[in-house]
């Protein structure tokens, strides 16, 4: 080539061509390289495009921006109807703004955020404040967010209307406080129905039982009176038994009201004193024995004294209920087989006879006050339904325990447990 750049020779051209070459392949490639760019740009405008559809379509939650520092950057469609402020009302604000004054002023929101930052998330259920004052409660999440370099570039928050649900749940409690409410003044007044019920049963009870021997008193007490004129010992002398024998049983049923009413208010004291058991149920059993031939008593007793740590009086009024009941209820006589066992810490002692029995459906009620089973009547056995009440209450004291077994027409065993001497 000369100075003028004419080519001169061929082998100049050629270097042109080529170069010339190599220039239209790059201005392709940036021709190429600059669509490529344009359409992904379009690519992340459309793809903004949707997810800016997107978050404008959630109606159901609020979903919006927080800067670094609490203040609201975006706002979508769910934000304006759950919040009540539009975007440009609130854009600018501090998110404080949605919390209740108690809550701003324990600087709750600010926690919030620093426990999103913290451990990258924060949820919580709680009270917000909408636009016009109106408090919802809130299902809050704040997701703290980070660029690719991991600064903190603000928070996602996304809050849902719960109220609600909230609702239904406090009006299911007050339902169900209410339920329970409910429930404790049935009971309680089912309580005091049977109280009533116990009440009453006393008052028959205690009529009924006053009456007889009070008529009788006075009846011999007349007879006396009349026998003044023309004295006769031996009617006398009957009079006068017949007289003690009832007051006997006046007092025995004043005694049973009075023990049943200490136990009943916890008025009992028990005088307690090392016993052998093995003693004690032996006289009460040689006792009986001597007042009722049609019955056979038998006692098994383990050959050495059975020591317990009890009160005399009470063990006498357990036993002598308890074996006074097996020959009640066995009006046509039998055995009574009393047997007293060592198991464990227990020394176990059983009352069976082979009367009456009791029906299983009475069986559950039998210690309870004035319960008489359904298959006694008053006119054939006489009793006041005290007795097993007062038993039962007695070995509790003691730290025992009473079961009892029974088949209608064949018999009932009653079963004491009552704790050794240590
Ligand atoms: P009661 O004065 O009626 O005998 P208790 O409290 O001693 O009162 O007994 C309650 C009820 O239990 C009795 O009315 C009776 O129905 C039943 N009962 C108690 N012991 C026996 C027994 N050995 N056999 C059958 N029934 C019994």
């Amino acid at each position: 080539m000369d100075s003028s750049g004419v080519p001169t020779q061929h082998s100049d051209i050629q270097l042109l061509r080529t170069r010339l070459h190599m220039l239209r392949h790059s201005v392709d490639e940036i021709d190429e390289l600059l669509e490529r760019y344009i359409s992904s740009e379009q690519k992340l405008h459309e793809s903004q495009e949707r997810f800016q559809l997107l978050l404008e379509g959630v109606k159901d939650y609020a979903i919006f921006m927080l800067d670094t520092q609490g203040y609201v950057i975006s706002w979508n469609t769910g934000a304006q109807r759950i919040k009540g402020y539009t975007a440009d009302e609130i854009i600018g604000s501090h998110f404080s703004i949605f919390y209740p004054s108690a809550d701003q002023d324990a600087g709750k929101p600010a926690r919030e955020l620093e426990i999103a930052i913290q451990d990258g998330r924060y949820e919580e259920e709680g009270w917000r404040i909408r636009k016009d004052g109106s408090r919802f409660w809130a299902n809050v999440l704040i997701t703290a967010l980070y660029d690719s370099s991991g600064q903190l570039r603000g928070f996602g928050k996304v809050t849902r209307d719960m109220t609600e649900r909230k609702l239904a749940e406090e009006m299911r409690t007050q339902l169900q406080e209410r339920n329970h409410q409910l429930e404790l003044a049935k009971e309680a007044r089912s309580q005091a129905e049977a109280m009533l019920r116990s009440r009453d049963e006393f008052l028959t009870v205690t009529a009924h039982e006053l009456r007889t021997p009070i008529t009788s008193l006075l009846g011999y007490a007349q007879l006396l009176q009349r026998r003044f004129d023309q004295p006769s010992p031996e009617r006398d002398q009957r009079a006068i038994k017949a007289i003690i024998s009832q007051a006997q049983r006046l007092n025995h049923f004043t005694t049973m009201l009075l023990d049943m009413m200490r136990l009943g208010t916890g008025h009992r004291t028990l005088h307690r004193t090392e016993l052998d058991l093995r003693a004690e149920v032996g006289h009460i059993v040689s006792r009986f024995q001597m007042l009722y031939d049609r019955h056979t008593l038998m006692l098994a007793a383990p050959p050495e004294p059975v020591i317990i740590i009890g009160d005399e009086h009470s063990l006498e009024q357990i036993f002598d209920n308890l074996i006074q009941n097996a020959i009640k209820y066995s009006p046509l006589g039998g055995t009574i087989a009393i047997s007293i066992e060592l198991a464990e810490a227990h020394a176990r002692i059983t009352i069976a006879d082979q009367g009456i029995g009791i029906p299983a459906t009475s069986l559950p009620h039998i210690f309870d006050r004035f319960y008489r089973a359904a298959n006694v009547t008053p006119e054939h056995i006489s009793g006041m339904g005290i007795g097993l009440f007062i038993v039962k209450e007695l070995v509790t004291l003691h730290g025992g325990t009473i079961d009892v077994t029974s088949t209608p027409g064949q018999g009932t065993s009653f079963r004491v447990s009552l704790p050794l001497k240590p």
